[in-house]
């Protein structure tokens, strides 16, 4: 029997069935906003069957980008989408891999907690993710747990004994299955096919799990027979057959599902007695982006533009810094290595921003430096976030401070000027084993500076994932040149923001911090409302 037992919190586990990538973590995201909306204090946790322990280090390529939170845990990118659905935040009880949950099991045989038993999937596997899932439920009205991967999959089988014995344990009116499927539309039949759904569904049944719910992924319209055929094969009630039909922005989905009847469904088969949801921020939200006054369009120059999931927060909060100005933004992809092949000037041109997003290691950072330089010299409004930030001091050591060696130690450790180095209190940071900075952190920002400006506040706090900072040693040298340091952390060993003054460039602004994670459509970030003010002022300028 799991330790920890959460008495109050109802839950919603999300399973998915037929194929990957159907938008769970948008499904279980938009169910919280509905819910959060008619007065419920919701949470989040993502369950991800890979063996991994530490998220962090996957390939950004193959997984999208990683997500931190506040208390530091770098986790799965579902996690950014639903911190940007609801006020909840996230933090590292709300997602789990196997890898975590085997390495605490058998760290606990090694000590031996379980007195000479055997140790095996049911019960300690499955104890100790109820465990973990209690954990995050503490405090909550609902808890909505997402479990990765496919129905179907060996590695999802201990999470979903895991929710099998809760439901048992908790009772229906606390606790619901949806299952997310697609129903494949076949145009040689002309039809939409329920067959994979209705497998899927017996495979959960296999493993005893009746699904309460069904989100159907269509990419038309879900016709009334074939919402009356699921229904009767899958034996889910014909009013819980919600169909998805796939909509052109993520902040649709909310309000479709809604019309589709999801939060009512999930009330009454939760026992949930609430207000109707007030949906009018969403719908604000969805009325800009749809008919925006203007268009922007921002160059993000990157390595791994090939796939914008791995920018995925900061493409959102983009998005978000439009909505104060009624705009749409538009993000162009630009692979730095090809700045370092074709120049800025031909690929850059014609844009309203300029963007470096984070990153690691050397590859591309040239083209990144030479884009800066092009934005620097053009006055094109810039915005460098943490490699960003690094690649900005960098070209500006290098063709205004004078230091044509200037580097960071990341790329040469023995470079003769690093400008962007390891810093002494980090050494013993990576001596400890940490070796990332990583979550929440104050910043206290200079009066009088355009970030101060910004955020209209004198201290700050955002969250970090990086090893390397501004060299304090080149501070003066930096600043005698004309770069002003406008942020630094608390005891002022660190520099946190560095900017280039309003006379000289109207908006040039770097961050050791990732504010994407902090940004929500709701309540736009202001570094990026501010971002993209000064893009449409530039725009306005050059018509
Ligand atoms: N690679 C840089 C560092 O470790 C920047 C990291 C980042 O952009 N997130 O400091």
């Amino acid at each position: 029997m799991a330790g920890v037992r959460s008495k109050r919190t109802k839950f919603i586990f999300v399973t998915g069935g037929v194929a990957s990538s159907l938008g769970k973590g948008l499904c279980a995201a938009s169910m919280g906003a509905l819910l959060e909306s008619r007065g419920l204090n919701i949470g989040f946790q993502k369950l991800d069957p890979y063996l991994n322990v530490d998220p962090g280090t996957m390939n950004p390529t193959q997984h999208g980008e990683v997500f931190v939170t506040d208390d530091g845990a770098e986790t799965d990118l579902d996690l950014g989408h639903y911190e940007r659905f609801v006020s909840h935040r996230m933090s590292r009880h709300s997602n789990y891999t196997s890898g975590q949950i085997y390495e605490e099991v058998i760290r606990r045989e090694r000590r031996g907690d379980y007195l000479g038993q055997t140790v095996q999937v049911i019960p300690h596997v499955t104890n100790q993710i109820k465990d973990c899932i209690h954990k995050a439920a503490d405090g909550l009205d609902l808890l909505i747990v997402e479990i990765g991967g496919t129905v179907g999959d060996i590695e999802s089988l201990p999470f979903l004994e895991a929710i099998r014995q809760i439901r048992l344990e908790v009772g229906r009116d606390n606790s619901v299955f949806v299952h997310l499927t697609l129903l494949p539309y076949l145009a040689t039949a002309g039809e939409v096919k329920t067959k994979p759904t209705q497998h899927s569904v017996m495979k959960m049944r296999e493993i005893g799990i009746q699904p309460d719910l069904l989100v159907c992924r269509c990419d038309r319209p879900v016709t009334e027979d074939v919402r009356e055929k699921l229904a009767m094969f899958t034996n889910v009630q014909l009013d819980a057959v919600i169909p998805a039909k796939d909509e052109d922005t993520i902040y649709k989905v909310p309000l479709a599902l809604h019309e589709a009847g999801l939060d009512d469904r999930l009330c009454e088969l939760l026992n949930i007695w609430s207000r109707e949801p007030d949906l009018s921020k969403w719908e604000r939200i969805v009325r800009i982006l749809e008919h925006p006054d203007r268009r922007v369009r921002i160059a993000m120059v990157g390595k791994y533009v090939d796939l914008a999931e791995s920018y995925k927060s900061l493409s959102e909060a983009l998005t978000h810094g439009g909505l104060p100005h009624n705009a749409l933004v538009e993000i162009a992809y630009v692979d730095a290595e090809e700045v370092e092949t074709r120049g800025a000037q031909e690929l850059l041109q014609g844009y309203a921003g300029l963007i470096v997003p984070g990153g690691f290691g050397e590859r591309g950072t040239a083209g990144k430096i030479e884009s800066i330089r092009f934005a620097r010299e053009r006055k094109v409004p810039f915005l460098g976030i943490c490699l960003g930030m690094q690649m900005a001091v960098i070209e500006f050591a290098r063709n205004v401070a004078d230091i044509p060696t200037a580097g960071s130690a990341e790329f040469d450790p023995h470079a003769a000027d690093r400008v962007i180095d390891i810093m002494p209190d980090q050494k013993q940071v990576s001596l400890k084993g940490g070796t990332m900075r990583l979550g929440a952190y104050a910043c206290v920002l200079v009066p009088g500076t355009a970030a101060q400006r910004i955020y209209s506040r004198e201290r700050i706090s955002e969250r970090h994932r990086h090893r390397y900072e501004v060299n304090n040693a080149y501070r003066e040298v930096l600043t005698e040149a004309g770069l002003v340091l406008s942020g630094f952390s608390p005891d002022s060993t660190l520099v946190e923001m560095i900017e280039l003054p309003t006379e000289v460039h109207p908006f040039f602004l770097g961050c050791q911090f990732h504010p994407e994670f902090r940004s929500r459509p709701t309540a736009p970030h202001p570094l990026f409302a501010a971002y993209i003010g000064a893009a449409i002022d530039y725009l306005r300028e050059k018509a």
